[in-house]
């Protein structure tokens, strides 16, 4: 692994037949971003920036957001910063919100959720990533929505929050891409028209599997179950990819199956636009892309939608080559 082609990091992942792709990191902390660039990754694909807000007596204020995601932006510059609103909730309590217990945290008010109950902690964190990409393009990702009524409401917040900000004279984006994860069942069936109304979608396969299969992601006793190669899943994937492109928008993925070499055929050919991943997970990653290519990925992945179990896509998968038949 040491050895692994550390001379080549640096460099894009093109298929053989000339495709390229981002490979971005998915990051928690600021300490991280070292690694962003010593294992190649072009940017970060995924911000959890909820690591801002847990495990502390008081939510972080504007400024110090804005100084956070500043550093960061300029850290990888010129690649981009994805940001993803903080997912609070579930199984990351914020002690200053007194959240109410909930019996099932997963199915309850986080991420987004929790940000349209909590309206001036979002806001304030809008007007901090506003602001922190003054001058700059900034990437804005939402998480957990499951309607399309949430992702009005996110946008016209985000006008909101620009409009308040421009009247008072603050230096702000000069063009914000607004994204969702796609990471509950509804919003994947609902892809072509929440499209409509967002730059780009990235694929949260951690949680869509967990919610398509009704099997708890961090239950022991399920996890055999939570299967990201079950045949239901990649047929979510392929229907939210054809409807975004349907309608010329970017999908990403940041779920962990982005790392699993296995899979890597099946996403390209599914039709992914970027991937992001563990910094750790970058370089081997970035190998494989470039022993394949992109038609041979197109046909694994048509033969994979066929198939009815997970253990029968991962077998099949087992015996592709990026040359075989
Ligand atoms: C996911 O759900 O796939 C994801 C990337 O988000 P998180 O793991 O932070 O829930
Ligand atoms: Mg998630």
């Amino acid at each position: 692994q040491a050895s692994l082609a550390v001379e080549t990091r640096q460099q894009p992942a093109c298929t053989r037949d000339g495709r390229c792709y981002p490979v971005r990191a998915n990051i928690q902390a600021p300490e991280e971003v070292a690694a962003v660039q010593a294992f190649g990754a072009e940017g970060i694909g995924l911000l959890r920036t909820e690591f801002l807000f847990l495990d502390r007596q008081q939510a972080p204020s504007e400024e110090e957001q804005r100084e956070i995601y500043r550093a960061l932006i300029e850290a990888v510059h010129p690649a981009p910063v994805v940001f993803r609103t903080f997912d609070i909730g579930g199984d990351k309590p914020a002690p200053y919100l007194s959240l109410p217990r909930e019996t099932n945290p997963f199915l309850g008010v986080r991420g987004i959720r929790l940000g349209l109950k909590h309206l001036p902690l979002l806001r304030t964190q809008l007007r901090a990533l506003l602001r922190a990409g003054a001058g700059q393009e900034l990437r804005i990702l939402f998480p957990m929505v499951s309607s399309y009524e949430e992702v009005e409401t996110l946008r016209r917040l985000v006008h909101e929050v620009e409009e308040e900000l421009r009247q008072q004279g603050q230096a702000l984006a000069e063009r914000v891409e607004l994204g969702i994860m796609i990471e509950v069942p509804a919003a994947a069936l609902l892809a072509d028209a929440l499209a409509e109304v967002v730059d780009f979608f990235s694929l949260g396969t951690n949680d869509l599997t967990q919610y398509v299969l009704a099997a708890d992601r961090t239950n022991e006793g399920t996890a055999s179950l939570a299967d990201p190669f079950h045949p239901a899943i990649l047929r979510l994937l392929q229907l939210t990819i054809e409807a975004a492109h349907r309608r010329q928008r970017r999908v990403e993925i940041c779920g962990e199956l982005a790392s699993e070499p296995l899979a890597l055929p099946l996403l390209l050919g599914l039709g992914i636009d970027e991937l992001s991943m563990a910094p750790r997970a970058i370089p081997r990653c970035k190998q494989a892309i470039r022993r394949w290519t992109l038609s041979k990925a197109q046909q694994v992945a048509q033969q994979a939608l066929h198939l009815r179990t997970a253990a029968e896509v991962r077998s099949y998968l087992h015996t592709c080559s990026p040359d075989g038949s």
